[in-house]
């Protein structure tokens, strides 16, 4: 049985009609920079994730560069983020001249852990309040914990970019007065970055990406940095880039957006149906560990957070030899990321390559991705489990 770890064609084949409908329409219209396609993708985003605006951008990547230009961020500046995460979270940083911080992520989330960020900004203040801004990822499609988060922001008064990228639609609950009050990944920061890259849980037809934010101000200067900073058009009194969301991107995904939901929905099904294989398997806790918080709703936990499963991943001993077993047996698995970003060869200086952050390089040494997309069948997921079940046995 072949068991991809992503395949979009059970997707494609069923909105074919509608994405070819939509494309030919914007090849028709001869409106093909920014124009009425990004405008309503971008209200329909703003209303999805609960924020007042939406600015669509090229990419994920530069959802978080063109952020961080807008906050002005740049040369002697730091920001604050996870060492366990895709490089471009790190990449934009670098980009603007600014330097990384690395706090280390708790064991049960592998998002970035509140109190180390508390503990980093106390610091910060003592040697001149140089962070800038904060970036937690919401790693495989779960919040990190946003309410200690914004709380810091708030006492320290550093802005909140929320990595949003594998995200989309995942919810905290925030506690307000005893109540509980749901809210959005990209709607509890000052802003929210967003990637369309194919394999996120709503992924375009080539590159794309959103920046969400209820801060009017901050929205014009986003528009602006988007197209090399132009007020009017030729007059530029900042440095941009060319930012712009595609037309035909947008107007597929304003498609996609209608199904996300009913998508979310399969993937969460597919991860309850995980855990309860491996359970039966008797593979729980050893070998595989499932990271608490990230399978706590599948188990039926009250009030935690809405997990999207951008990605299903277990912690593995004999990882990358399980990973190659898999992959004979023609079952899709990926490491989600074999290197802390503190290890990078690009960072180029001793001062990173000093620092250790146990709970993120234990999850670069024993983390693995499996297949978890929508239109999996419960044989495919079961065969996933057999396959791991037969390599533990065999060694
Ligand atoms: C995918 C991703 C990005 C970058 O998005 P692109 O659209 O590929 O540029 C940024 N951060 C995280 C955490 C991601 O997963």
């Amino acid at each position: 049985m072949n068991v991809p770890l992503l395949d979009l064609k059970p997707q494609l084949a069923r909105l074919r009609p509608q994405i070819l409908e939509a494309v030919t329409r914007v090849i028709d219209s001869t409106g093909y920079i920014l124009g009425r396609e990004v405008t309503a993708f971008e209200e329909k985003i703003a209303n999805y994730c609960g924020t007042a605006y939406g600015v669509g951008v090229s990419s994920g990547t530069d959802a978080l560069l063109a952020a961080l230009m807008s906050l002005d961020i740049g040369p002697g500046d730091l920001v604050l983020t996870t060492p366990y995460t895709f490089f471009a979270t790190m990449g934009t940083v670098l980009r603007t001249g600014a330097l990384p911080v690395f706090v280390d992520v708790e064991a049960d989330s592998l998002n970035i852990d509140p109190q180390a960020i508390a503990e980093a900004l106390e610091a910060d203040r003592k040697t001149g309040s140089r962070i800038k801004a904060i970036i937690p990822v919401h790693l495989y499609g779960q919040c990190a914990d946003m309410q200690r988060i914004m709380a810091l922001s708030q006492e320290y008064g550093v802005p909140v970019i929320e990595d949003a990228a594998q995200a989309i639609g995942a919810e905290f609950p925030f506690e307000q007065e005893g109540r509980i009050v749901w809210k959005r990944a990209g709607s509890m920061g000052l802003c929210g970055c967003f990637s369309f890259f194919p394999s996120k849980n709503l992924g375009g037809i080539g590159d794309g990406g959103m920046i969400s934010t209820s801060d009017h101000g901050f929205t014009e200067i986003l528009k602006s940095n988007r197209n090399h900073g132009a007020e009017p058009k030729y007059y530029h009194s900042r440095v941009g880039g060319n930012f712009r969301l595609d037309p035909i991107q947008a107007a597929v995904l304003a498609i996609k957006l209608d199904y996300l939901e009913a998508w979310h929905a399969a993937r969460r099904q597919n991860a309850a149906h995980y855990r309860q294989l491996f359970l039966d398997a008797g593979l729980i806790d050893a070998p595989v560990i499932l990271p608490r918080a990230m399978y706590a709703e599948v188990e039926g936990a009250e009030g935690h957070n809405h997990h999207i499963y951008n990605q299903f991943v277990i912690l593995v001993p004999q990882r990358d030899e399980l990973r190659q077993f898999l992959q004979s047996q023609s079952v899709g698995c990926e490491i989600y990321y074999p290197l802390c970003l503190h290890q990078q060869e690009c960072l180029q200086s001793e001062t990173y390559r000093r620092q250790s952050f146990p709970v993120s390089q234990n999850a670069a040494a024993t983390s693995l991705a499996l297949p978890i997309y929508p239109e999996l069948s419960h044989e495919q997921l079961a065969h996933v489990v057999a396959m791991i079940q037969r390599f533990y046995q065999r060694t």
